[in-house]
């Protein structure tokens, strides 16, 4: 499967946020998207999932070649497009498990038995290296920024999309937990290829996960595209070289 997007505008509160972004990201890839604050990153990834603030203004977005922008978000689940948000909601009421359980009913259209879904968690968490316990509490409440990343990656391991959206998976999360999440990422990528489409400001996620394409967005605008190297010129030099890189190429076109 492929997510391919071409030219994207998105507005968000009537003013146009992302300004023309083309990239795409194919199952067994990780593609980063990194950039300073306040250049767009949420903004494409909400809109990719069909968060309902954020307008997609032109464009396409394709999935395997088929129009996604008027789909529902639970339909592009279907499909197999996985987003974690930045800023996760709680539900209170709701457990972990359960929530997991039910999601899992709605991909597959039917239900897992009780049992044989409880192992299934039980392994996913072991191999995330996750208190069991915490399958019981009630999702995202009163979570840590470390514990609600862990928990978005049990999401992955439990539910395997085919493409998944990472928005800053690394905030919050010390150094092992780091480890850990990168790990499971890249393990999900090569082994269950997964599609990985990762947001993130800081270098220091992609000194365990090991990104096929590195694209920096800055203003709405993606400014410079390139491999693994780019995000370590970027450790290096960070972002201000490359302001106004968006404009002249414009203009020379
Ligand atoms: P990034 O993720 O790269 O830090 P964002 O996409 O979060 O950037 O934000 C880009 C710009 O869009 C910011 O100026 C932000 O204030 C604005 N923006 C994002 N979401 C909303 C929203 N829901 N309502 C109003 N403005 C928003
Ligand atoms: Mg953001």
């Amino acid at each position: 499967m492929e997510l391919r997007i071409t030219d994207a505008h998105v507005a968000v509160a009537g003013q146009e946020i992302v300004k023309g972004v083309s990239l795409s990201v194919k199952q067994g890839e990780i593609v980063v998207i990194m950039g300073p604050n306040g250049s767009g990153k949420s903004t494409l990834a909400n809109a990719l999932m069909g968060h309902p603030a954020y307008t997609i203004t032109g464009g396409s977005i394709l999935l395997d070649g088929d129009e996604i922008a008027a789909m529902k978000p639970h339909l592009r689940a279907k499909q197999g497009l996985f987003l974690s948000f930045q800023y996760p909601s709680e539900i209170s009421g709701v457990t972990i498990s359960s929530f997991l359980r039910t999601a899992l009913k709605e991909l597959r259209g039917e239900s897992m038995p009780v049992p044989d879904f409880m192992k299934l968690l039980r392994e996913k968490m072991a191999w995330l290296k996750m208190d069991p316990a915490f399958a019981a509490r009630y999702l995202n409440e009163g979570f840590s920024g470390g514990e609600k990343k862990r928990c978005e990656i049990l999401q992955l391991a439990v539910l395997e999309p085919k493409i998944a959206l990472l928005d800053e998976t690394d905030s919050g999360l010390d150094v092992d937990a780091l480890k850990v999440v990168a790990q499971a990422v890249e393990q999900l990528v090569r082994e269950k290829n997964m599609g990985a489409l990762v947001v993130t400001h800081y270098q220091r996620l992609l000194h365990y996960l090991k990104p096929d394409t590195v694209h920096i967005m800055m203003e709405g605008k993606i400014v410079k595209s390139g491999g693994a190297e780019l995000a370590r010129e970027i450790e290096e030099k960070g972002y201000d070289w490359l302001k106004g890189e968006a404009s002249p190429k414009e203009e020379a076109l």
